[in-house]
């Protein structure tokens, strides 16, 4: 992109999103809402998964691109000299092409990635703690005898002890 283009975006603010598949499944990112644009591996992944056929007419209404060779080049250089190229995905590959393509901004908890953006001056936020910290799921366990309960109590019902709450982990979507 040339300097005045760029400019120009800087001076509309007009920076988009280009989320990776984790991102998009943490529920953080309000796709419809947010200016998005999504490389077409990503919206591979998702079809694949779980939430394919659930987000199948979100998918439909967002902007898709394949990013261009160069660009894609330019990330294999950038990771090759990061020592990151062996860590990411052909798709992985695409978002930070097209984030560089668009000058857009990279929503990934990937350390790779973020190493990889950082070394080319491509913007890039995380996800992952606001997203946990707001679908986090407590479980119980009693501190005595280690019974794990899905309901807070005051003490244990088996041996009496104090229980205490862990944070569930939720796994893929
Ligand atoms: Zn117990």
């Amino acid at each position: 992109m040339c300097p005045s283009m760029r400019d120009k975006q800087e001076h509309e603010g007009h920076f988009p999103y280009v989320p990776d598949t984790s991102a998009i499944l943490s529920g953080k990112i309000d796709l419809l809402s947010m200016d998005c644009v999504l490389p077409s591996g990503v919206v591979g992944e998702i079809r694949k998964g779980r939430m394919g056929r659930i987000m199948e007419n979100t998918l439909m209404s967002l902007t898709v691109m394949s990013p261009k060779k160069i660009f894609m080049d330019k990330i294999t250089t950038a990771a090759k000299h990061t020592g990151d190229l062996p860590y990411l995905s052909q798709v992985d590959m695409e978002i930070l092409a097209v984030a560089m393509e668009v000058h857009g901004t990279v929503v990934s908890d990937d350390y790779s990635m973020q190493n990889v953006c950082s070394s080319s001056g491509i913007n890039f936020m995380g996800c992952g703690i606001e997203s946990i910290t707001r679908n986090i799921k407590w479980g119980y366990v009693c501190k005595g005898c280690g019974t794990k309960f899905d309901k807070v109590d005051t003490s244990c019902r088996i041996c009496g002890h104090k229980i205490t709450r862990y944070p569930i982990d939720q796994g893929e979507l």
